[in-house]
């Protein structure tokens, strides 16, 4: 079966968070006339592994990052109130932990820079200062910012079941999660309601005629097509590179593994309508002596007795009594993705044990282990971890792509800043930071030499 027109006013390859963005954003123009391709279901790849969590919480240096969040946040939250919140959205926040009483400073100062760059101001809560809750459910809260909590007393009320030694939580609060599944099959309904098509195909050629985009090439199984259209838009994830190199285009990414774990948690260790917690302060893995003495005897189990990296965070997921947790310990860059995933067969038991640490009630599931559910996938990312919208110097070729770890929070507005790059429209500040032109720019050369994109969730 071919695609139901043979020319398209743009041509989005990859059926993810990010083309599916595109898509919805590029009908809200006049470029009606959408195609999407992609040779797997809607929202398969990586779009279904994320921990559907979102946050304008985010570092400089410059306040592109907040600015990008604040934004598509603002989308979600008007497609959450078109949809009779169909996809779940709350507003519960993040919650960092720490049992450092060095790290409160650290939070102030992240708490600062976070309110200096446009994420809602820090307020200080000590000494009877007024702290208000996140409810459950809902995503109407007017709070942003951040609370920094160091009164004990309160800590232990609103946070129980965190570790006792915690001497402070940093409850940054226009946060949450929701469901990106539903929300992705959301503005792909809509965007199919606005005249966009999909069609099962693989991108496999980009032709050109006097330099600018003229058509596509589709590979489905043994067929191929040509598809005319002025405009290609790459949204293709983990294949970003290979689908740029069709191009000519050689762009700056690479992608890292990343792997989750949800376990059930009968015992309710993690209240239901916690937010997404997260641990700041590094972890030396407790074992018993026997374990420790059995761990140090080979050279593949030795690495579990030394320091882990600061970061280990979980949530409660779904109606039942499953708790979702992520440590980002072991995910070096390679340069093309591989399938299927494979994992470190101790990361189940290594990530329980971390997030034991911030939840100790989760100290019961240690023996035995509950079967838990792994998965995971791939962060496509720049080295200074932003994303790549913009036309990607062949006219009518753009990118949308490059999500990292924030492809679902920041879907909405990257598919609105990629329609109005290709429509021709005004774009809004913060376009020129992740327009891949940036590249090009020494002086922004010069400050990727000393970019910290470290501490990324
Ligand atoms: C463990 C984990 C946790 C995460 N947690 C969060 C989170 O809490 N919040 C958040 O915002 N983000 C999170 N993310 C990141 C987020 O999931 C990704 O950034 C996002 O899903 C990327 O979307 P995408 O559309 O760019 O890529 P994908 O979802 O991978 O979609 C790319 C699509 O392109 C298709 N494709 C490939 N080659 C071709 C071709 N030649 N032609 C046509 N189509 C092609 C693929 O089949 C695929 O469907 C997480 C990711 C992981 C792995």
């Amino acid at each position: 079966m071919a695609p139901a027109h043979q020319d398209y006013d743009v041509v989005v390859c990859g059926a993810g968070i990010a083309g599916i963005a595109a898509a919805y954003a590029l009908t809200q123009t006049e470029l009606k006339r959408v195609l999407i391709v992609d040779p797997g279901p809607p929202l398969s790849l990586t779009s279904d592994k994320s921990t559907e969590c979102y946050r304008n919480w985010w570092p400089g240096p410059g306040d592109a990052m907040v600015a990008l969040m604040n934004r598509s946040i603002d989308l979600m939250e008007g497609h959450a109130q078109d949809s009779g919140n169909s996809f779940l959205l709350n507003r519960r926040g993040y919650v960092f932990a720490t049992a450092r009483p060095d790290m409160v400073d650290t939070f102030a100062e992240q708490a600062s820079e976070a309110e200096s760059l446009g994420a809602g101001p820090l307020r200080h809560i000590n000494n009877g200062a007024p702290y208000e809750p996140a409810a459950a459910e809902g995503f109407e809260s007017p709070l942003d910012g951040a609370d920094l909590i160091t009164d004990k007393a309160l800590i232990d009320t609103h946070f129980p079941y965190l570790n006792p030694e915690t001497v402070a939580v940093l409850h940054a609060r226009r946060c949450g999660s929701l469901s990106a599944q539903q929300m992705g099959m959301y503005l792909l309904e809509r965007a199919r309601e606005n005249g966009t098509e999909f069609f099962s195909a693989a991108l496999s050629g980009i032709e050109t005629s006097a330099g600018r985009v003229t058509s596509v090439r589709l590979k489905t199984d043994g067929d191929e097509f040509e598809i005319r259209t002025d405009n290609v838009v790459l949204s293709t994830g983990p294949y970003l590179k290979e689908c740029a190199a069709l191009l000519g285009v050689e762009l700056p990414v690479a992608v890292e593994k990343h792997i989750k774990i949800s376990v059930p948690d009968p015992h309710g260790a993690i209240p239901r309508e916690a937010p997404l917690i997260i641990w700041t302060d590094p972890i030396t893995l407790d074992w018993s002596d026997d374990e420790r003495e059995a761990l140090s005897q080979s050279d593949e189990t030795q690495y579990l007795l030394e320091e882990f990296p600061a970061g280990v965070h979980g949530r409660p997921v779904g109606a039942g009594d499953q708790v979702l947790m992520y440590w980002t310990y072991d995910c070096a860059p390679q340069d093309d993705p591989t399938f299927p995933l494979d994992w470190d067969p101790y990361l189940p038991d290594i990530t329980l044990r971390g997030m034991a640490r911030l939840v100790p009630g989760l100290e019961r599931y240690f023996d035995p282990m509950p079967k838990p559910f792994v998965d995971g996938g791939y962060y496509t990312k720049t080295e200074e971890n932003r994303p790549l919208i913009g036309p990607l110097g062949v006219p009518g070729a753009f990118v949308c792509a490059a999500f990292s770890g924030f492809g679902i929070m920041a879907s909405c507005a990257s598919g609105e800043l990629l329609a109005k790059h290709v429509a021709g429209m005004g774009l809004p500040p913060y376009a020129d930071a992740f327009d891949p032109a940036r590249y090009r720019d020494p002086e922004y050369r010069k400050l990727l030499e000393s970019w910290d994109s470290s501490g990324q969730l």
